[in-house]
């Protein structure tokens, strides 16, 4: 049984062979900590947090990256903002993240590193790549890639240097001897904290964003690794710039396959802030339980968009309950190991195998459910659970899950209900919008009348 992997930079199924036999080395593009994460990043998570589980499953050892950006324009704005400094602004925000990310059954990776710690790392990678002609210092301070310079530029994206600058909007130079040239080091302001800034060859400043993942991801995982994530939003220009950084100082490949994991939308419609429809992790755990939200993830496949919806998270939901309904029928027997020669793990390995097919392996579950419930068979009930534990679902007791999140009480309804009141008040019909929506998804429907508002269980 072979594992074959999609990868972005061929476009094509490659089957796995890693560099190292038996050990995957995988880096996986983590999040700016300047505000809690969002469905977008939980949708990250949990994709790349099953490929590392199935690796694991596989027998493979794996070394997983998934590093924190903690400087940033973003970063030092909301900290100026808030008034308080980069660290302790960055130090919340990453506890955050931790609880998100647990509260969704996400393992930890190996290593979390911050830009901040690597900083040493950056400058002397730029430094190199200036020696090869290939950064060159702008009279502002700054230091810029040139990505005339790196011939492969454009090969993740599969674009010519013509077809990607035919996407961009304006032209704007900013000292740039091509528009597509990033920056590499930015000089310090005179108005930026102290903390934002370091010394350098350069002058004193900070990293720029790309930078930052080619010098953990060689200082960590050597010059080349196995596998190369994110989010499809960062394939152009985040991982094309990454590319050009690394391949451009080491001459070696940065990845052998790059994966991707597709967007995720709200209600059909691009998650935005504009929109009213942003929701952060917590946001939407205060409606669903966490397992319900990682099934949601899971029984899509990875690359495929997803859509998030109530009617979605509701009937994931019950989906859910089918699987924990057998469960709690037919007490499973404890399971050592899988064994992958009976006839249902062995249609979930081969589903796992083309290309972390989930919803396949999801499918699986259901027949193996039903058979449970016909057989009655602890067995099999113990397989199910096994199985289910490989994608970080179905471990809790049964019961537990059946009775999570059944009834808001009284009480709860009727907070939510003056929390609404308040901000048609306030005028923010977003969020009494959304109030009503999230009590809806807990079947709670809510009458308007002259008098106040009414509630019925629907
Ligand atoms: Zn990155």
């Amino acid at each position: 049984m072979t594992l074959r992997i999609h990868n972005t930079l061929t476009r094509a199924l490659e089957t796995f062979s890693p560099i190292t036999p038996g050990v995957v080395r995988m880096y996986v593009c983590g999040m700016t900590v300047y505000d809690l994460c969002h469905l977008g990043h939980a949708r990250s998570m949990v994709a790349f947090d099953v490929v590392q589980r199935w690796l694991k499953a596989s027998g493979y050892q794996v070394e997983y990256v998934r590093n924190i950006t903690d400087i940033d324009d973003k970063i030092i704005q909301r900290a100026v903002d808030n008034g308080e400094t980069l660290r302790a602004l960055t130090q919340r925000m990453i506890d955050a993240l931790h609880q998100d990310a647990d509260a969704l059954g996400i393992e930890r990776p190996q290593h979390e590193p911050r830009a901040t710690d690597f900083v040493p790392q950056m400058t002397r990678l730029i430094g190199q790549l200036e020696s090869q002609g290939l950064a060159y210092r702008v009279p502002n301070g700054d230091v810029n890639f040139s990505v005339r310079k790196f011939p492969g530029y454009g090969k993740l994206s599969g674009k010519s240097l013509d077809e990607l600058h035919a996407g961009e909007r304006v032209a704007v130079l900013d000292g740039k001897q091509d528009p597509l040239d990033f920056v590499l080091w930015k000089s310090a302001k005179p108005q930026e904290p102290e903390e934002a800034k370091w010394a350098s060859p350069f002058g004193p400043g900070r990293p720029g964003w790309h930078i930052e993942c080619s010098a953990m991801a060689c200082e960590l995982l050597g010059q080349t690794f196995d596998i190369h994530g994110g989010g499809a939003d960062l394939q152009f220009p985040h991982h094309e710039n990454e590319i050009a950084q690394s391949e451009g100082a080491s001459g070696q490949a940065l990845a052998r396959y790059w994966m991707h994991n597709g967007f995720i939308n709200v209600d059909n419609e691009k998650m935005s802030k504009s929109l009213g429809n942003f929701f952060t992790i917590r946001d939407v755990l205060k409606v669903f339980d966490a397992e319900t939200i990682r099934f949601f993830v899971v029984r899509s496949h990875y690359r495929s968009p997803l859509n998030y919806s109530d009617v979605h998270l509701n009937d994931a939901r019950n989906a859910l309950k089918r699987l924990y309904t057998a469960l709690a029928a037919v007490p499973p027997i404890a399971m050592a190991s899988i064994d992958w020669r009976e006839p249902h793990a062995q249609r979930f390995q081969a589903a796992m195998n083309e290309d972390f097919g989930t919803s396949e392996a999801v499918a699986v579950l259901f027949d193996l459910a039903s058979e449970v419930n016909r057989s009655l068979s602890a067995e099999l009930s113990g397989l199910l659970k096994a199985l289910g534990g490989v994608l970080g679902l179905l471990q809790q007791a049964p019961q537990a899950f059946l009775q999570t999140g059944v009834s808001l009480s009284e009480a709860d309804i009727q907070s939510q209900i003056q929390a609404r009141a308040q901000a048609k008040k306030d005028r923010d019909f977003a969020s009494a919008d959304r109030i009503r929506q999230e009590l809806a998804a807990q079947g709670v429907v809510l009458k308007d009348s002259p008098t106040g508002t009414t509630w019925e269980r629907g």
